[in-house]
Parts: structure tokens; sequence; C-alpha cells
């Protein structure tokens, strides 16, 4: 069988189902058999939820025939990012202080893609609570890349990104607070999808901060993560943050004139830091489309300097809000609560701090820092009026009336995929990986993660990002697709 090729995708999974060369059940049993044993050297997966999906698939191989007529995700395997709750199912975020709990309700995304017929084969391995950029944070293992067993797979939703690459599946959620998504997709070479902020709803993912996260795609391809997109997009009631822009053609590419589109460079981004390999792969990409007849000119977003600082003080502060909901007693394995001195402040104190990880820890203290009395205008509201002025540049390029861009292009990562180990004891050259994909956060902005050449095993995978204009997912996935099928042959 070809499920577990590079160039199979939902396209060709459907086809096979049509033309009865396997039922739903056959195929997952497959992909279920070959996850399991690609997962013991990669880790993408914290664990399977084998019954439950053959069993669903059982129930789909009834509506065949209705079902892939109607339903684009029909019988399709996925892996689900362990900080996204899907019903009776643990929801770990990979820390140890949520080790027990079990989701007792269906996220809306997961809920969206269940009606479409999509099957989880289970829960994908992240950076604790989405705080890292290796997946190397997590409280339970480690997830290698695919494409190279001694590097990271990125992060902090590595788990997705490793399990696509490695063909365990035809598609994956993760999310994106920073670049949660684009990066991991450019250290294993798939598709990311980062949505606007406020096209999915966050309903029932664990939040990390409130006003950058997104949930969004990985695929084998731009259509693919456009299909996936289209489903779990839309608005929810009970996502107040959620808006109702219509995206029911978002995958139909025929009316898209992509050729017609003003792409920008944004000088600021060809930085010293950048490695030579990603430096030419981008170049050539650029190169490739300038051949091809795209219109593409240099821009400028002179506040790009600030967005790595900006960033690591909003982010800490809505984290150390957003985590002090967790009291270490409940989903963790809490001590002392029998003994017979039991104090309730000392036992919360012990037991919220024996569960939480480095990298939580230092961003909670951080957080709680730049929010206290007497600190907090001279960090936090700063920081919210230089984020203004990083979301003002990239409107001012987006400005049609002053000969503004359509989208703009830039690099994912100043390198590509580093060792596993590499980083772990400087947390500041890990923050340095995300400082080309935290501005489009800042931005609320929507952006496309997509290999600059297809893979193959001569090197390490590097992507190249197209920035959109808030809600315009529909032009830059128009735009990933056409590159993807004309100029990313090697
Ligand atoms: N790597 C970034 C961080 O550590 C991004 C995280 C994310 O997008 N969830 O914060």
């Amino acid at each position: 069988m070809d499920f577990f090729k590079q160039d199979f995708t939902i396209e060709k999974y459907h086809l096979g189902l049509k033309e009865k060369k396997y039922s739903v059940v056959e195929a997952i049993g497959e992909f279920l058999n070959y996850a399991k044993k690609e997962n013991e050297k990669i880790g993408a997966f914290l664990r399977f939820n084998e019954k439950e999906s053959l069993q669903r698939a059982s129930e789909l191989d009834k509506n065949l025939d209705e079902g892939l007529k109607k339903d684009s995700l029909f019988g399709i395997p996925m892996g689900i990012k362990d900080n996204i709750l899907i019903s009776e199912q643990k929801a770990t975020a990979a820390s140890k202080i949520l080790e027990n709990y079990i989701a007792s309700y269906d996220a809306t995304v997961i809920s969206k893609l269940k009606s479409s017929g999509a099957l989880f084969l289970g829960k994908t391995n992240l950076d604790e609570f989405a705080m890292g950029s290796s997946t190397e944070n997590s409280a339970f293992q480690l997830t290698r890349n695919p494409r190279d067993l001694s590097r990271v797979s990125g992060g902090s939703s590595g788990g997705s990104a490793a399990a696509v690459a490695a063909n365990m599946v035809l598609g994956s959620l993760g999310t994106d607070t920073g670049g949660s998504i684009r990066q991991p997709a450019g250290f294993c070479g798939v598709v990311g999808l980062k949505p606007t902020y406020g096209a999915v709803s966050r309903y029932g993912a664990v939040a990390l901060a409130s006003s950058l996260d997104q949930i969004g795609p990985f695929a084998k391809t731009v259509k693919d993560a456009a299909k996936i997109f289209k489903t779990i997009s839309g608005h929810d009631n009970l996502d107040s943050t959620s808006s109702d822009i219509n995206y029911s053609e978002v995958d139909d590419f025929k009316n898209v004139d992509v050729k017609k589109m003003v792409i920008g460079i944004p000088k600021e981004y060809m930085i010293d830091g950048m490695s030579e390999e990603v430096k030419k792969s981008f170049d050539d990409a650029v190169g490739k489309m300038k051949r091809d007849g795209f219109n593409i000119k240099e821009i400028s977003l002179p506040n790009t300097k600030y967005a790595l600082s900006c960033y690591y003080i909003i982010l800490p502060a809505e984290a150390s809000a957003n985590l002090a909901r967790y009291d270490g007693l409940r989903y963790s394995k809490p001590e002392d609560l029998k003994n017979e001195d039991f104090k309730l402040i000392e036992t919360y104190f012990k037991n919220r701090g024996a569960a939480i990880g480095d990298e939580p820890r230092r961003r909670i203290l951080l957080g709680t820092f730049v929010l206290s009395s007497g600190y907090y205008d001279a960090y936090y509201a700063k920081a919210q009026k230089v984020r203004r002025l990083i979301l003002d540049d990239f409107l001012k390029s987006f400005d049609k009336s002053s000969g503004g861009v359509d989208a703009i292009i830039a690099p994912v990562t100043p390198t590509t995929a580093f060792k596993i180990g590499e980083k772990t004891d400087d947390p500041l050259s890990m923050y340095l990986s995300d400082i080309f994909t935290i501005p489009v956060n800042l931005a609320g902005l929507p952006a496309l993660s997509l290999p600059t050449k297809k893979y193959s095993d001569k090197n390490l995978p590097v992507n190249f990002q197209i920035i959109g204009k808030h809600f315009d997912e529909k032009n830059i996935l128009a735009l990933g697709n056409y590159y993807e099928n004309n100029l990313s042959e090697n």
C-alpha cells in the first residue's frame, strides 16, 4: 500500500476508498500499526487511541458512499496535539500537573472534525504547556525529527509535525502562539498553517497566552492543510474571540490569480545570524518566483527588532494568569494530603512546585513580575504599545492605497533543525529560534509555512512562510499551492 509515502494525500486516500481498494477499518488498522511501530523511534505520539478510532472507522464504513460525497475529511487519520481536548481522553499539555486529567468535553475543533468524519489515532507530544521550540520541554518524552533522528522536531507542536512528516497520519492539529506550528513544520519539512487570530475557535484548547493562541493544521500539502482549516474555522459561541468570516471556499483556488499578487520581502528579516543553508534555500525560492514572473519587492518592518522582547513580556504575563488555575492537587500526584499536620497553603506551594517544569516556572515568575504593581507600566503596558507598532508596520505594508503588497514572504527560522540537547541549557538561544515567527502572532496575522523544495534525504528541510492580511487565508493558501505545484521541484 502507498499509505506511507510522502506524496500520499487526502485525495489519494479518498480515491482508494472510492475504488474499494480498502475499507476505512482496514486503512486505519494499517495506519495504527505503522504509527505505533514508527513511534518507538520518533516519539511523536504520547498515546494512541486504538479502540475508539477502529470503532468509529467501522461506523464510517457503513456509510461510505454517502460520507465520501459530503465530508471532506471522511475517514482520514489525524493526530491531535495533547493540549486540545477530546472527550473522555487524557489531555496533559505534556505537563505532570495535568498527568491524570481526562477531558469531559470535546474542543470545538474536535467536534467539527468528528462531524466531518476525521479519525484521531492519538494525542501528540509538545513542549510543556506549549512553551518551547524543540519539544524537549515535554515532561514525558522526546520527539525526534523523522528526517534526522539526532535532531529535534521543533516545537512546541513537535509531535504533530513529526507524525505527518513520518507518514503516520495524513494531517494533525497544533497550536501556534509564537511559531509552534510554523517552526516545527519547517524543521520537519511539512506544511503548517497559523490562522488569523480569531479564525478558529480555541474553546477546549489549553490556554497559553490568550491574545496570541491559535489552533491550526499540519498536512503534507497546502491543499490538505486548506481542507482541514476549512473544517475547523468559523464562529463559535463558546469562544467570544472567534470571528464569523465565511471560509466555505477557502480551499478553492481556481479563481485566485496568484501572479497578480505583489509580494514583499522584509529587509529586517535578513539577519546576520541566519545560517547559510536557510539563506540559500530562501534565496533560491525567491529566485524561482521571480523567474516565474512574480512581482517581488523589498519592504520594511522597522519595529521587527522589538518583537522578541515584546513577546517575552506579553506571553509570560498572560501565561502566568492562565496557569494560575492549576493547583497541583487534582490531576498530578499530590503528596501530604493525608498528613495530620496538613497545611493548605504549604501543600499548594509544594505540589504546584513539584508538578511544573523549568520553562513554565521561568515564565510564571517573569509574568508575575511584569504584572506586579510598580512594574506594570514599565513592562506590560509598554509592551502593549510596542505590539501596536509591530501591527502598524504590517498594516502599512499591506495598505494598497500607498503601494502596499498583497503578501509577505520570509524565512520561518534562522537555522535548520538543531541537534537534540544543543540549546536546552540556553533558553535565550532557544527563544531566538522564533525570531521570524513571533511578529506574526503579535499582529494576529495568518501565515503559511511550506517547504522551499520537496524533501529529499540529501538536506535537512527548510520552509518559508507566506504572511497574509487578516482573514486572507485563501490568498496565501492559493499562493502556497501554486508554489508547491509549480516551483518546489529541486
Ligand atoms: N516557541 C515559542 C515559545 O516558546 C512559541 C510557543 C508556541 O507557539 N506555543 O513561546
